[in-house]
């Protein structure tokens, strides 16, 4: 790469936003050169604006930059748009209008038609729905990609070459989410510690519906979703990063659990054949131990861009049951938006 790119990172201040500048400082394609968050942070030092809360230090050099307030016009080609989601469906599209690349962690557009919901290492091909975006929205250079809310990726990952190998008929989700899922300061400790919500506003349907459009297929310029069910039950857990979720199937051709693992570890999709730098090798860690993967101990495998796989077993009720964890605001959010960009980059969608 002889010329990086300049990124920015749009609500840089907050749990998205910090992982974002933990994997872009330094990266060997991006360099850093535009911090933005809400007016209240706007005008200060990132170091004084940003109660950092990740266990490495703050990357030198950025504690120096000025936050900006989130409106376009700042000196970069792509922002990592880590706003809330209620702010970031107009902002995103004022970005993207203004000639930015917006990659997306909000839920605001994941399901708009035009718009691929990407996992690099599921449905590349559905980028080619940026034609039909730019044309119907007569935006020149900019565009808008967005990545899968953070419990939905990792079991669309896990699912992917399970769907490929043997077809997906119904998936039956519970799962186990971090508070950090809920951003900075989130759940308040005393409804947090020593229980269990059994409610996140919105997240059910949108791990019933993303899988759906993840692994749909792409036909004449639009995604024919696939055709299966999901069942999500969704808790918060007092756990601090790290979503687990334990998965029940039925498939249209029926797989024993050791054909389901050959499939997971016989995948080698195009991030780690393009070797792509965030890109984890493998992609899915498939683990053997009966008490496999646990939150704490799996979550940054592949520094946090892996999903881990175990516990597979066949169902007494419905097919196959297994397991599946990953890092929440590693490949579920920041690392996963990087991703898309650096399967851009390479791709040649994307220009220094
Ligand atoms: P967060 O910790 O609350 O951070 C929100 C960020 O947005 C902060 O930088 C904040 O800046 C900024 N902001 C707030 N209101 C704004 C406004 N009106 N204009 C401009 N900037 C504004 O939230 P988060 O957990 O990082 O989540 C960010 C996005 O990623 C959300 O859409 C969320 O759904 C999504 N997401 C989160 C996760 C996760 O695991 N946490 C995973 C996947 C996706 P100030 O500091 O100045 O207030």
């Amino acid at each position: 790469m002889p010329e990086k790119l300049r990124v920015g990172v749009l609500g840089a201040t907050g749990a998205v936003g910090q992982r974002f500048v933990e994997l872009l400082a330094g990266h060997p394609w991006f360099d850093l050169t535009l911090l933005t968050a809400s007016s209240v942070s706007a005008g200060k030092r990132y170091g004084d604006a940003c109660r950092w809360h990740l266990s490495a230090d703050m990357p030198p050099g950025v504690a120096d930059m000025v936050v900006q307030d989130t409106l376009p016009g700042g000196d970069c080609q792509i922002v990592f748009s880590a706003l809330p989601g209620e702010r970031a469906g107009e902002v995103e599209e004022a970005y993207a209008a203004a000639g930015y690349g917006v990659f997306s962690n909000a839920s605001a557009h994941r399901q708009d038609a035009d718009v691929p919901l990407l996992i690099p290492e599921v449905n590349p091909e559905h980028l080619a729905l940026l034609e039909t975006q730019r044309a119907g929205r007569a935006w020149q250079r900019g565009f808008i990609v967005t990545n899968p809310n953070c419990t939905a990726v990792m079991l669309t990952m896990a699912l992917a070459p399970l769907h490929a190998a043997f077809g997906l008929r119904a998936v039956l989700v519970t799962t186990m989410q971090s508070l950090s899922g809920a951003g900075y300061p989130g759940v308040p400790s005393m409804d947090a510690l020593d229980n269990v919500i059994p409610f996140i506003g919105g997240e059910e349907e949108k791990v019933a519906a993303e899988p759906r459009k993840m692994l749909g297929r792409l036909n004449g310029g639009a995604i024919e979703q696939a055709d299966f069910l999901v069942s999500a039950h969704c808790n918060r857990v007092s756990t601090r990063e790290g979503h687990l979720e334990t998965v029940s199937i039925v498939l249209a051709q029926k797989a024993t659990p050791r054909q389901a693992i050959e499939a997971w570890r016989a995948w080698n999709p195009l991030p780690q054949q393009l070797k792509l730098p965030t890109a984890p090798r493998p992609p899915i860690v498939v683990r053997t131990e009966p008490d496999r993967p646990q939150t704490r101990v799996d979550r940054d495998a592949g520094r946090g861009m892996a999903v881990t796989v175990g516990r597979v077993r066949a169902c007494e009720v419905l097919d196959l049951k297994f397991v599946v964890l990953g890092h929440n605001t590693i490949r579920g959010a920041a690392g996963a938006s990087v991703l898309n960009a650096e399967l851009m980059l390479a791709q040649g969608l994307l220009r220094a």
